[in-house]
C-alpha cells in the first residue's frame, strides 16, 4: 500500500478515535483510574499523535525524494521504507496514547504491527485497534496480543520481529535494549522512567509554582512518567512556597477519578500501595513527612487505592531522591543557589521532564542551556514537568528516561520507523 493511502487510513481511524472519546475514556477510567478530563484528553492524545505522523510523512512526500546524479543517464533516489513487523509494548498509565501513538507512527511507515498493551489497558488497546479496523486498516496489519511480562518478553525475543518499542520501566526497557538485537542489530525504541525535578528560584511567583508543582506531582496520582518528584527551592522562599504547597495538597478534594471535577485518582495495585507504605515509613524514620502519609478512606473511596497527596523532607542519601516511586509522593529540599539547584536536578540518572519557575531572564536561558532532559518547562503552572500535546511539546526522554533522542509528537519521531534505501538505476542509452 503506498503512503498516501496509508496516510487516508490512519486519519480516518484518527478521527474515528475523537469521534469516540468520550466513550472511549470511560473504558480507560475504568481500567486504571484516570479522571474523566484526563481520560478524554488521553484518547483525543492518541488521535493527534496519529495525524501528527501523517502529517510528517506528507510534509516530507513520503520520505521519496530524488538525489543528485553524476552523469545523465545515473539516476538516484533516496527513500525512507519500513522494516517489517513492529511490537509495540505499552504501560499501564497511557494504555490508549502509547499503543496508539507508537501504533500509528509504525503502520503510517509501513509497517505491520503486533501490540502488547499493559494488563490494565488491553480494553482501551482494544478499542484502538477497533477504530484502524474500522477505518479499514487491512486484516493482520494491526494485531492485539493481550498478556503480562512473559507475554511481552515472548512477543520481544521472536526472530520475526524487526523493531520495537517499549514504553515501561526503566528495568524491563533496559533489559529489552540489551536483548532485542541478537543476530544483527534492530531499532529499540524504549521510553522509559522518570524522577522529574522542580527548581523555584528566589523571584518566582510562587502562586505559579505552587499550583503547577501540586498539579505536577498529585494528577493521576503521580503516576505520569512525567510527574514531579522533586523540588529544589531557594532558601527565601523555601518556607513560604513549601508551607503553601502544603496547604494546596491538603486542599484537593477527596473526589473519585469518575465524578464531575474528581482530581484524586487511586494507585493502580497492591504493589503501589506496598510502596507508598515503604516510602512514608522511610520519610518517617529518616526524615519528615509535611503532610499524607496515609489511606483515604472517605466514603466509597475505601474501597479503592487511594492514598492521601504527601509532601516530604527527606536527607540527601534517601532513596525517595533516586528512585521512581510512581505515586502521589514529593520530596522538597532547600538550596543555597540556583547554580547548586541545577546541579541536583541533573544528578538523577533519568533525564525526562524538568521545570523552573523564575522571574529572571538570566536563569531561565542557564535553565534552558543546561538542564539535561526532554522535554522542559519555564513557569507553568498547568503542570511543572506535566502536560506534553504533540505538535506542541514533543515528548521524548534523555539520559536513563529514553533511548530514541527523538520524542514522540515531534517532527522527527515517524522517521524512527523507516530504514533508507538509495537506489540508483544506470538507463540504457
Ligand atoms: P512496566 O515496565 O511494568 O510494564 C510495561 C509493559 O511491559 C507492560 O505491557 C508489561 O506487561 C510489559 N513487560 C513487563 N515485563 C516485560 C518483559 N520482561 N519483556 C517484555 N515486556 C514486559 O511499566 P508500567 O508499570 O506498566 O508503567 C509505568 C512505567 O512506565 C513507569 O516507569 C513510567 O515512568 C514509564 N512510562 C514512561 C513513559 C515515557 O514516555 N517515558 C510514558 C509512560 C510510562
Amino acid at each position: 500500500m503506498g503512503w498516501q493511502r496509508r496516510c487516508d487510513l490512519l486519519e480516518r481511524a484518527a478521527d474515528l478515535i475523537s469521534e469516540r472519546s468520550v466513550v472511549d475514556g470511560a473504558a480507560l477510567s475504568w481500567e486504571n483510574g484516570k479522571n474523566r478530563l484526563e481520560a478524554i484528553g488521553e484518547v483525543e492524545e492518541t488521535a493527534d499523535l496519529i495525524r501528527y505522523c501523517t502529517h510528517a510523512m506528507r510534509e516530507h512526500h513520503g520520505f521519496e525524494r530524488p538525489m543528485e546524479r553524476f552523469h545523465d543517464l545515473e539516476v538516484t533516489s533516496d527513500v525512507l521504507r519500513p522494516y517489517g513487523v513492529w511490537a509495540v509494548i505499552g504501560p499501564f498509565n497511557y494504555p490508549n496514547a502509547l499503543i496508539g501513538g507508537p501504533t500509528g507512527a509504525a503502520l503510517v511507515a509501513g509497517n505491520a504491527v503486533i501490540a502488547k498493551p499493559s494488563e490494565v489497558g488491553s480494553l482501551s488497546a482494544h478499542l484502538v485497534g477497533r477504530a484502524l479496523t474500522d477505518a479499514g486498516v487491512p486484516r493482520g496489519v494491526f494485531n492485539l496480543l493481550t498478556g503480562g511480562a512473559d507475554t511481552g518478553s515472548a512477543l520481544v525475543h521472536h526472530a520475526g520481529v524487526d523493531g520495537v518499542t517499549f514504553t515501561g520501566s526503566s528495568a524491563v526497557g533496559m533489559s529489552i535494549l540489551q536483548s532485542f538485537s541478537t543476530a544483527f542489530p534492530k531499532p529499540a525504541i524504549c521510553e522509559m522512567g522518570g524522577k522529574n525535578p522542580v527548581i523555584v528560584t528566589g523571584s518566582a511567583d510562587l502562586d505559579l509554582a505552587v499550583e503547577g508543582t501540586a498539579r505536577s506531582a498529585f494528577g493521576f496520582a503521580g503516576q505520569k512518567c512525567s510527574a514531579a518528584s522533586r523540588v529544589f527551592v531557594d532558601e527565601s522562599v523555601a518556607a513560604e512556597f513549601t508551607e503553601r504547597l502544603v496547604a494546596r495538597a491538603e486542599a484537593i478534594p477527596p473526589v473519585g477519578p469518575l465524578e464531575p471535577g474528581g482530581f484524586l485518582s487511586p494507585v493502580v495495585d497492591q504493589r503501589a500501595l506496598d510502596r507508598y507504605a515503604h516510602a512514608v515509613a522511610d520519610a518517617r524514620h529518616d526524615g519528615e513527612v509535611l503532610t499524607g502519609g496515609h489511606r483515604i478512606v472517605d466514603g466509597d473511596l475505601a474501597r479503592g487505592n487511594f492514598v492521601a497527596p504527601t509532601v516530604v523532607r527527606v536527607p540527601d542519601d534517601s532513596a525517595i531522591w533516586t528512585n521512581e516511586l510512581f505515586l502521589p509522593l514529593i520530596a522538597v529540599r532547600t538550596v543555597d543557589s540556583f547554580r547548586e539547584a541545577i546541579a541536583l536536578a541533573n544528578a538523577s540518572p533519568d533525564g525526562l521532564t524538568a521545570g523552573l519557575f523564575s522571574d529572571d531572564d538570566g536563569e531561565i536561558e542557564t535553565f534552558f542551556d543546561r538542564i539535561e532532559a526532554g522535554v522542559v518547562y519555564v513557569n507553568r503552572s498547568a503542570g511543572a514537568t506535566t502536560g506534553a500535546w504533540p505538535g506542541v511539546q514533543p515528548f521524548g526522554g534523555w539520559k536513563g528516561s529514553g533511548t530514541a533522542g527523538k520524542a514522540g509528537g515531534g517532527p522527527y519521531y515517524v522517521q524512527q520507523y523507516l530504514r533508507e534505501q538509495s537506489r540508483t538505476h544506470v538507463q540504457r542509452s
